[in-house]
This record gives structure tokens, sequence and C-alpha cells, in this order.
């Protein structure tokens, strides 16, 4: 009996380590649907999974309600038919980013941060994301690369905040991350590093005691900007991973996206910003959504999303407001939308 429960301690630690739970992230859409006792599932479609294959942690997962086919989370993830329309304005990659890639796995398009594609990989497949179609093999970046990337920071002074990105750049190891941030921090014009990251909330257990003793070896300040777009995907695991991280003198922010049927309400997103306090984390950037090739169907019409966000201005402090923004191409920043 002893045996057994020792094992079973073991099996569950072993489970919790982050990089098995990576591991078990790439699931099929029948498996998916199984675990959430959904027999069938009137919009999924798992032929989908070719063009982007389906990833959810466990973490993420077990915040999904079960038997319950329009879930917040679950519509973030689902493959759907939907997903195979041609729709007019819809293209592989909308933000015109390989212009802006002087090196494989470097963008600079404003002036005094540049993003580096630390990795193609991420732990979560979002459908809706902007990058789904990216050609992450031309920019898959080695060891190699990231010396020429490095090496280009060094000879743009005006680069003062280096934004690393992917992919998910904490699907990284410690030791690969260390490596690299301890470059990029002996670079004497780099005042700031940042990351982009959606395992914050998707696998909370990457923050680990090397990641945390890693960000406060850095000698500079570090900013964490996380991916939540709604309040159910907050739990108490998200929860102490941030609160690691505030102690580490971490910035906390956030960035959501506004997706048609999952936060395009005020109430929601007036629940998700209180609930980002709560943990510690301010509202950065609500983006509208970027014209990719198989999301159309989060899209929602500019005088819907205008009207939401006149609402929630009316439902919270101006601090926890996020900006409201779009990505369009050519534009040296974000840009705010007229409200
Ligand atoms: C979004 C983005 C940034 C960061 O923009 P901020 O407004 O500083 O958050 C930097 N580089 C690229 C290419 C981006 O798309
Ligand atoms: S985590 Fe970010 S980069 Fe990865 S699929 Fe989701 S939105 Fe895209």
């Amino acid at each position: 009996m002893i045996q057994r429960t020792i094992q079973t301690v073991e099996a569950q630690a072993q489970l919790d380590d982050w990089k098995s739970l990576l591991k078990a992230s790439r699931i099929s859409t029948a498996d998916l649907l199984r675990r959430l006792n959904l027999d069938e599932h009137p919009l999924a479609y798992a032929d989908a999974e070719k063009q982007f294959e389906l990833r959810v942690p466990r973490p993420y997962l077990e915040k999904i309600e079960s038997g319950q086919p329009n879930d917040p989370l679950l519509l973030q993830v689902l493959p759907q038919k939907r997903e195979m329309l041609e729709v007019d304005g819809y293209s592989n990659d909308p933000l015109d980013e390989e212009k802006f890639s002087p090196l494989p796995g470097l963008i600079h398009k404003y002036k005094s941060r540049v993003l580096l594609i630390a990795t193609q990989s991420c732990a979560v497949h979002c459908r809706y994301c902007f990058r789904r179609n990216f050609p992450y093999n031309e920019h898959r970046v080695a060891r190699n690369d990231w010396q020429n990337a490095i090496e280009y920071i060094n000879e743009n002074p005006e680069i003062n905040e280096v934004i690393l990105s992917g992919g998910d750049p904490l699907v990284l190891t410690n030791e690969h991350l260390s490596e690299l941030l301890n470059q990029i921090v002996a670079i004497k014009h780099v005042t700031r590093i940042r990351l982009h990251s959606r395992l914050i909330s998707t696998l909370p257990q990457r923050v680990d005691a090397g990641f945390i003793s890693l960000l406060s070896s850095l000698n500079t300040n570090v900013v964490m900007v996380m991916h939540c777009n709604h309040p159910n995907e907050i739990g108490q695991d998200v929860a102490d991973a941030t609160q690691k991280l505030k102690h580490a003198g971490v910035v906390l922010l956030n960035q959501s996206v506004l997706l048609k049927n999952i936060n395009d309400n005020a109430s929601i997103l007036a629940r998700l910003s209180e609930a980002l306090f709560n943990i510690g984390v301010l509202p950065y950037y609500l983006f509208t959504l970027d014209k990719v090739h198989g999301a159309a169907h989060f899209d929602i019409a500019t005088s819907t999303y205008l009207e939401i966000y006149r609402e929630l201005q009316g439902l919270l402090p101006g601090y926890l407001v996020p900006r409201l923004a779009s990505e369009i191409p050519d534009r040296t920043s974000k840009t705010l939308v007229n409200t």
C-alpha cells in the first residue's frame, strides 16, 4: 500500500513536470472531445489539425467545462471546418512581417525594440493565431542565428528593449534561456528584456524554481506579457505562477485578442481585468483580430467592438482598461483604435 502511494506520488510529480505536460499537450480532436464528455461537437473538424495541429496543455484543459460545447476556452483551441474557408481579406502573413526581418528569427519593425522569435513552438495552439501560417521553418532559430541576432542588436544602439516571442519563448529550457538572456543583458544599450508568453496561463508549472532564479539573477528590468482572453483561464495555479514572478521583480502585463463568442462582451472583459489585477497583472493591449487565413470566424464587426469597448470603459477604473489596438502592416507602432 505504502509502495503504491509512493508510486502514485512519483507519477503525479512526473506528470506535473512542465516538460512532460508540454509533451502531452499534443492531442487529437477526438481525444479532446472525449475528455470533455462531448460525444460530438457540431463545429469540430479534425481535418483542420492538418493545417495547424491541436495542442492543449492539461492545466488549460482542466479549466474547460465538461460537456459544454460553447465553453469559451474550448472554442479558442477547437479545430473547425470554418478554418478551411477562403475569405476575402485574409492571408497567410497578415502583418507582412517577412519584410521587416533583417535576419532569420528577428523582426525589427519598431525603432527601439526588436522581436526575437526564439522558437517556433507553442504549448497551446490558438486557432486565431496570426502566426498560424508563419513559415517558421525559414525562421528556425539555431544557436548560430542567436549569435547573428545578438550581433545585430549590438550594432544597433537605438534598440533598448529586446522582446522574446515566438512561438512561445518559455518552451525553451532554462539552460537555453539563460544562455540567450545573459548575452542580451550584456549589451549595454539594452535596458529591458520582455518576454511574451502564453504558458503563464496555459501551463503555469513552467514558472519553476530554475526560471525564477534565472530571472532574479539577470541584472536588468524584466517585463512579462502574458496572454489571457477569458477570466476562466485564471485559476489558483496561474495565481501561484504570477506571484512567484512578482516576487522576482518582474513587471506583469496581459494582452488579449477580441474574439467572437469568446470574449466579445463588456462584462466578461471587465471580469478578466479584475481577475488579472487580483493576481498582480495589469491589462496592456486588447487587440482586434489579425486577418489570418483560417480565423475569419473569430472576427467581430468594428461597430460591435467599439460599442463593447465603450461599455467596458464604463465598468472599470482607467488603469484596468486595456488599450484597444490593431496591428496595421507598415506602421511603426501598434495603432490605437479611435473610440
Ligand atoms: C507588437 C510588436 C512589438 C511590441 O510593441 P509594443 O507596443 O512595444 O508592445 C514589437 N515589435 C513587433 C514586430 C511587434 O509586432
Ligand atoms: S501561444 Fe501565441 S504564438 Fe502560440 S499559437 Fe497561441 S497566439 Fe499563437
